[in-house]
């Protein structure tokens, strides 16, 4: 199987190549060329598998140019050496008959992404090797909290790569802030900039993309690359979790096989619920994909409307990691429902980049509304779901998780659809503490994150993790800071490079 283009279907290379380039020059996104099917027998087979089995099986659809063997070791290198606090990598709480929270961030930063950079640092140093270059990978990454800290996590002493984070000096909450000036590892660097966070991201782009600085690392046996969410060796990962919770439901006797469940998924980059939506290409009974929004609700509308119209108020909320207006992966998605138009594809986004909006055509708003339900919580609504899920049920959710919550009440009451449905929980609630409280109903004043921290604990009972409390013991090593215009220079100083 190989990988082609959103933008140039002409274009097929290996998902070796795919995930070594990340992007496609053309400004496109790589897709399987051909959607592999996973049978009723192989699903079923899943119910007694671990979840490194379960993700052995799935790779082996995607990655055909890898060996079994260099699977096994990527897959057991990321899920079975102890970086998740639970042995099953995932876990599925049931709150009530049909209402599955599938908890994704037992990982080492406590968030949803590490279940895709635990694995991508293997997939991506395998890559390498298979495609015959000897260089060593620099990955840059301009971080608004949650990716650079969860990325370093991933790449820290990963043989044959280095790792360099940027974040605006101002622009993370203190916890994010604390997990990265405290990174440890032989390889990775943070830095903060005196600026915010499109001016980190604009930084990153630019070196990357400058013909004298690739030149110039070259000459030092290094190469860049990107652990960026358009990467396809970011979503892979992520198709496992959907194919593992169908397998559990059936396995706990939660459901039967071959019964249709619908999935909930809060929504920024629309990574996650594309992960979802192959899920379901591949054959688990998947009805619905709602999609859930906060007040940046872009989404909403368009999966409505078929108006894609990024000219609006930007909103700063309480589920930052959801504060997008540009939602990347959503170009892999049309691709798919245009039957793979590249020209069509080519045109969507240039009238994106050069009006900030477009529509798609009146087939494919029919297909969307047909797969996909959109809603979308306020800051409100937001906080009265923490609080009400803890009410009815003892249970604690984060900010992201309770977007997703509230959309799937929403949902519920609107249509009367009584499927299992699995929502997916993003982040942990200790990771957004403040709101967490707030929403609770405590309004103390708190020292700091751990002073919240165990308050949180003395009202959820749930566990800090402890990679989070951890941190009250660890000292700061990265404490400088650059202008944006010295960015480059951080990048050749990290990697022992004279200018
Ligand atoms: C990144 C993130 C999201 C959004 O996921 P996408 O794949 O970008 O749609 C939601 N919640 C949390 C906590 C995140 O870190």
């Amino acid at each position: 199987m190989n990988y082609q283009s959103t933008r140039n279907k002409a274009l097929k290379i290996s998902s070796a190549e795919a995930i070594v380039s990340g992007i496609s020059k053309d400004g496109g996104l790589f897709v399987p060329t051909e959607m592999p099917k996973l049978s009723p027998e192989e699903i079923k087979a899943m119910g007694d598998m671990s979840y490194t089995e379960r993700a052995e099986v799935v790779f082996g659809k995607f990655l055909t140019d890898f060996t079994e063997s260099e699977i096994k070791s990527c897959v057991e290198s990321a899920y079975s050496h102890g970086s998740f606090d639970t042995e099953n990598v995932m876990e599925l709480k049931t709150l009530k008959p049909g209402e599955h929270i599938l908890e994704l961030w037992h990982g080492p930063t406590c968030a949803f992404k590490d279940m895709a950079l635990q694995i991508l640092p293997h997939l991506l140093t395998t890559s390498v090797k298979k495609t015959g270059t000897d260089k060593k990978v620099c990955i840059l990454v301009a971080t608004s909290g949650d990716t650079g800290k969860a990325a370093l996590e991933g790449f820290k002493d990963a043989p044959g790569t280095g790792i360099l984070v940027f974040y605006p000096e101002n622009g993370v909450s203190a916890m994010q802030k604390l997990q990265m000036i405290t990174q440890e590892g032989s390889n990775v660097g943070v830095c903060a900039i005196k600026g915010n966070f499109d001016d980190a991201q604009t930084g990153v782009k630019k070196i990357f993309t400058d013909p004298e600085v690739a030149a110039k690392l070259s000459e030092n046996g290094i190469m860049f690359s990107s652990a960026n969410s358009i990467n396809w060796g970011r979503l892979a990962p992520q198709i496992v979790y959907y194919v593992s919770s169908y397998a559990q439901l059936v396995k706990d006797g939660k459901i039967a096989f071959g019964d249709m469940i619908n999935v909930c998924v809060p929504t920024g980059n629309f990574g996650n619920i594309l992960a979802a939506y192959y899920a379901k290409l591949m054959g688990i009974p998947i009805g619905k994909l709602i999609c859930a929004s906060n007040s940046n609700n872009v989404l909403t509308d368009f999966l409505r409307t078929g108006v894609y119209d990024r000219n609006r108020k930007f909103y700063t909320t309480i589920s930052p990691s959801m504060d997008i207006l540009i939602s990347s992966n959503l170009e892999r998605l049309l691709y798919h429902l245009s039957g793979c138009d590249d020209k069509y594809i080519s045109k969507l986004y240039k009238d994106l980049a050069e009006t900030g909006r477009f529509e798609v055509s009146e087939a494919i708003k029919a297909i969307l509304q047909d797969i996909f339900y959109a809603d979308f919580c306020t800051e409100d609504e937001t906080k009265a779901t923490i609080s009400e899920t803890y009410e009815k049920y003892g249970y604690t959710i984060d900010t992201h998780t309770a977007v997703a919550v509230g959309v799937y009440n929403k949902y519920a009451a609107e249509t009367g659809d009584t499927k299992d449905c699995v929502i997916a929980s993003t982040a942990s609630p200790y990771k957004f503490p403040a709101a967490v409280l707030e929403s609770l109903g405590d309004k103390s004043s708190y020292a700091d994150e751990f002073e919240m921290a165990e308050a949180l604990n003395k009202k959820s009972g749930m566990a800090v993790p402890k990679a989070l409390s951890d941190l009250k013991s660890k000292k700061p090593r990265f404490t400088g800071s650059v202008e944006k215009t010295e960015m480059l220079g951080a990048v050749y100083s990290m990697l022992g490079i004279n200018r």
